[in-house]
């Protein structure tokens, strides 16, 4: 199982993987942590991440960026409209009405929806996760922005399934934060003492979000959020881009908007322009060399002047604090620390806006870039059966009060209820009772439309069906529960008609047992609901749920909303809370209840159909597959051209003498050939024939390559045979000399010994004089193959021999190394033995142990 955090960022995305040593941030291809959130589109393939950026440029109209909070939006969208402003790529309206994104790709036209775009980027850090990690990754935890809806949720979550992640959560930014924040603290209060209040603060490229956190140990509870999601180091950059646009305009007469290219490069000067301003606060140049008509320009800047064009963003920063403290409820000093991430914090006024509302300093103790992908790999760690993490528990919130609508069977008047209030805590599940007697819709939406981002209000709409009247004619008692699952989307998840059967004595006994265990197991989850009741008292059933309980006759007593005790927990982080605006009826010993589930038809706001889905998973397969083609064709073509320049370097060099001049000028003129066939016809052909150029160029240059090579390993070779000789030719005579330390050796076995170093000799002698006979551009007459072949022969007919110990009586120094050779081998041997070991212990591979232990501190 992996284990690993995505950050999928407006701007830049990073991926975090946990290991046994910890949560670790990891590079991708060009070593670098930073994956920019852009997918280019070639005449052949896709490029993504660090080599799609820098076509930002080159092949503006196919290379998408900017397009996270496109997810789940209709084309129609206000937001969508603005963006598609000053966007180079085009967007286009998709068949459902969604949104398209038009590119060239493969040299032919293609519109592409976010979710599959999001799933290319997915692609690439998912390798990224892959080739670090060493094994494929599956299972993963994704950071959304806090105020996603649920449209967006799912529209990122598809984008997981495209490319066959299994998202185990879909994690807020700010929660993600504060996870990566409260684990490693050591001093956190005790569960039972006021909890330490931090507020997070993140201002990335494209939004500024905030959050206030509550801590104990073991414990992290989100106590509200706000948000601008259209305020983020992108609208610091338009500042400058619209300033410098001017200057141009007078300076130089030049219409920048008028050319897409320039205005692109203009946007990069001036976030490079924003960056540096952040560190230096003296006037600093930007200089674009032919920057339009051939004209270089250059204009100047200074921090004070950057923060008074910015200042009405800078003003803006104050509205969700205000609404984050008005929301949570307490004063500025019940804070403990603001801690900033997100790489536009790094605006000195951005953090003093921030500072200056909170009356103290910002703290910076996390990572700002990677802070969110190490918290969701930690999420996702804690979610893996394969890795023990410190206990913590997490609890977010609702961002947007939701709200479920309904008809009503007798006058067709609307019921209305909020089930989640704004951050109410989540995950969270709720059950509400209907009495009906035919299949009902309920229709979810969000009651508070002018607080979310977002046009469309409605969520979705769940009709609950196989609904009947109970089989004396009465309204059947219908028990739905609603929730917000991990993801923090909304769902009306189950429906079960409640059915009383009479029961024979026999079987009441266990009934009756069988509620007590339940009750006795569900004792803590009822607890925890009591408490969020006290929290939220407005969450009890509406008059709306009563009236629709009432049967149409005989209609019984309005009953008090209550919650019993058959509540239980559904997961370990979610909590259930049931709400029933009935009593419980008088025990009848003679009775059963027993729940019939009954379907619930779904159908959410900007759903991906599963026709569509499983076409872009196909499609994506396919995609991916095309780029793997493309980069072995172009690795073999790459092949070619190194063999080219390495022999023309070589053949000049050290491997001139070993080939003769006839060889050497057909060889040459071949390799002259081929570097202008690659610049010509040969630019742009099948892998194969890559693959056929470079055998015909080793036919002529492998040979030449292997009499270098072997005339280089030749001497050493020979001089390791001669010494070896030498050492068995003294152990001999030493033997014929009665030297004490071979006497326990055989006669025989000696003899054995010296037969072999004189063949061994002969055969070291003939090979010398033959090969001294050979130039240099021949081929060799004796292979050090043979050479090591025959020390090899040697050594296992001579080895054991002499190193056999003495007899027992024999001092143990006889085992001693013998020449040194002894021990080498053991040595050898013992290296051998212990290395693939001690490889395998080392590795923290989660499948071969059962759990590892993060170390968190
Ligand atoms: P979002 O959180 O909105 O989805 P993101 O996560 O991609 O976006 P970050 O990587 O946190 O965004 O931040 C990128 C923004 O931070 C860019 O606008 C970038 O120009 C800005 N930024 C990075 N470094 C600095 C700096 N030193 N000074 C000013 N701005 C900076
Ligand atoms: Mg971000």
């Amino acid at each position: 199982m992996s284990v690993v955090g995505f950050d999928l960022g407006f701007q830049n995305c990073h991926v975090a993987i946990a290991r046994a040593g910890g949560i670790e941030t990891v590079a991708n291809e060009f070593s670098d942590r930073c994956t920019p959130a852009v997918v280019s589109f070639g005449t052949k393939n896709r490029t993504i991440g660090i080599a799609a950026k820098n076509q930002l440029v080159t092949n503006a109209t196919n290379t998408v960026s900017n397009f996270k909070k496109l997810h789940g939006r209709a084309f129609s969208d206000p937001y969508v409209q603005k963006e598609k402003k000053n966007l180079a790529y085009e967007l286009v309206q998709t068949a459902n009405g969604g949104v398209g994104l038009r590119v060239m790709y493969m040299e032919e036209p293609h519109i592409f929806s976010v979710a599959q775009i999001t799933a290319m980027l997915l692609t690439k850090l998912k390798e990224t996760a892959e080739s670090n990690l060493k094994k494929p990754v599956t299972d993963c935890v994704i950071s959304v922005p806090s105020f996603f809806t649920d449209a967006e949720r799912r529209s990122v979550l598809d984008s997981a399934q495209i490319v066959g992640l299994n998202c185990l959560k879909l994690m807020s930014d700010m929660t993600a934060v504060a996870l990566n924040y409260g684990i490693y603290k050591q001093d956190l209060p005790a569960p039972e003492e006021k909890p330490k209040i931090v507020v997070f603060a993140d201002m990335g490229h494209s939004s500024f979000q905030i959050s206030a956190c509550a801590f104990n140990k073991g414990i992290l509870k989100v106590l509200g959020t706000a948000f601008d999601p259209y305020l983020g180091g992108r609208n610091f950059d338009e500042k400058l881009v619209e300033h410098f646009c001017a200057e141009f305009k007078t300076k130089y007469k030049l219409d920048v908007k008028s050319k897409i290219r320039a205005l692109l490069r203009l946007y990069q000067e001036c976030e490079k322009l924003k960056k540096l301003m952040s560190s230096n606060s003296t006037d600093l140049p930007l200089n674009i060399e032919c920057f339009m008509n051939d004209i270089d320009v250059s204009g100047r800047m200074s921090r004070s002047e950057f923060e008074a064009l910015s200042a009405d963003l800078l003003q803006r920063i104050d509205a969700p604090l205000r609404s984050l403290m008005e929301q949570i409820q307490l004063r500025v000093e019940d804070i403990s620390a603001v801690e900033i991430i997100g790489g536009a914090t790094r605006i000195p006024a951005v953090k003093e806006r921030i500072a200056k509302f909170f009356g103290k300093d910002v703290s910076t103790t996390l990572n700002a870039d990677e802070a969110v992908a190490r918290g969701c790999a930690l999420q996702c760690a804690i979610l893996s059966p394969a890795f023990k993490v410190r206990e913590f528990s997490v609890t977010d919130v609702v961002p947007y009060p939701i709200s479920l609508k309904w008809s009503t069977e007798a006058d067709e008047a609307e019921g209305f209820h909020e089930v989640f209030n704004k951050n109410h805590p989540a995950p969270f599940s709720k059950v509400l009772t209907f009495y009906r007697k035919n299949p009902f819709q309920l229709e979810a939406f969000y009651s508070d439309p002018a607080s979310v981002p977002y046009p469309e209000a409605r969520i979705g709409q769940f009709v609950v069906q196989n609904i009947s009247p109970s089989k004396d004619g009465e309204k059947a008692k219908v028990k739905v529960k609603v929730r917000v699952n991990t993801h923090g989307i909304f769902s009306v998840s189950t429906a079960s008609v409640v059915e009383k059967m009479e029961v024979d004595e026999a079987e009441e006994q266990a009934v009756e047992s069988g509620v007590e265990a339940k009750n006795q197991g569900s004792v803590d989850a009822m607890e925890e609901d009591k408490s969020v009741q006290q929290d939220h008292p407005d969450a009890g059933p509406q008059p709306q749920v009563q009236t629709d309980e009432q049967p149409s006759s005989p209609p019984p007593p309005p009953p008090p909303p209550e919650s019993t005790s058959e509540e239980h927990k559904v997961a370990d982080t979610e909590k259930v809370e049931k709400k029933s605006d009935k009593p419980p009826e008088a025990k009848k010993p003679k009775m059963k209840v027993k729940n019939i589930e009954v379907p619930i038809e779904a159908n959410f706001v900007w759903q991906l159909g599963k026709d569509l889905l499983n076409m872009y998973i196909e499609n994506e397969g396919k995609m991916i597959l095309q780029d793997k083609l493309e980069k072995e064709r172009n690795d073999a073509k790459n092949a070619v051209e190194e063999y080219v320049y390495e022999y023309r370097d070589k053949l000049s060099g050290p491997y001139g003498k070993f080939i003769n001049q006839e060889d050497l000028s057909s060889f040459s003129e071949l390799l002259t050939e081929t570097e202008y066939w690659l610049y010509e016809d040969g630019e742009d052909q099948p892998r194969q024939v890559y693959i056929e150029k470079l055998d015909e160029l080793k036919k002529h240059g492998n040979p030449v390559n292997e009499r270098y090579r072997e005339a280089e390993e030749r001497p050493k070779l020979f001089d390791d045979l001669g010494k070896r000789l030498q050492q068995y030719l003294k152990i001999v005579e030493e033997y014929k000399n009665q030297s004490e330390a071979y006497q326990h050796i055989s006669a025989t076995d000696m003899e054995k010994v010296e037969k072999c170093v004189q063949e061994s000799m002969e055969w070291m002698n003939n090979a010398m004089n033959l090969q001294a006979k050979q130039r240099l551009d021949q081929n060799p007459a004796v292979f050090t193959s043979e050479i090591k072949a025959q020390l090899s022969a040697l050594n296992s007919s001579c080895h054991r021999i002499v190193t056999q110990p003495k007899p027992k009586t024999e001092s143990p120094k006889s085992d001693k190394p013998v020449n040194g050779m002894k021990h080498n081998e053991d040595h050898k041997d013992e290296k051998n033995n212990t290395v693939p070991t001690s490889q395998q212990n080392g590795d923290c591979h989660p499948n071969e142990k059962e759990t590892i232990d993060m170390d968190l501190d």
